[in-house]
């Protein structure tokens, strides 16, 4: 979906400042600006801003799997995927989505209770 820049396009493009924590090739991570928990970190597509989950087309299972593999990833190396995390993705307004650029919180470092941290 081009065209659909929000403020996570202008954190990609290096326009504004963002406590950047992991990238590869298609994945972008970042610290969110309020978090919700001791760590929060937001992964998200470079190259698709997709705007919600409820855009994802078939051609689209690829990139989703490689924003959970980023996280988990980025959950090993940090230390704390024995301990446990969260992964939440919200679509649209009943759930609190804010940014329509696709993205997965990763939730860690304390626990979380059900719903805490984002399950809102
Ligand atoms: P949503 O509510 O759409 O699922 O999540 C959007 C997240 O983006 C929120 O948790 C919010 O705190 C975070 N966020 C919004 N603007 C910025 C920003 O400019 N920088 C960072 N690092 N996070 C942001």
């Amino acid at each position: 979906m081009a065209g659909n820049d929000t403020i996570f396009g202008k954190i990609i493009r290096r326009e504004i400042p963002a406590d950047i924590v992991y990238e590869n090739d298609e994945v972008l991570a970042f610290r969110d600006i309020a978090p919700q928990a001791p760590v929060h970190v937001l992964f998200i597509p470079k190259h698709d801003p997709i705007a919600t989950l409820d855009d994802l087309q078939p051609g689209d299972a690829a990139l989703v799997g490689k924003l959970v593999l980023a996280a988990a990833d980025y959950a090993r190396r940090e230390g704390f995927a024995e301990n446990g995390y969260r992964v939440v993705m919200n679509c649209r307004d009943d759930a609190g989505q804010t940014v329509f650029h696709i993205h997965l919180h990763l939730l860690a470092g304390a626990p979380l209770g059900h719903f805490g941290a984002l399950g809102r």
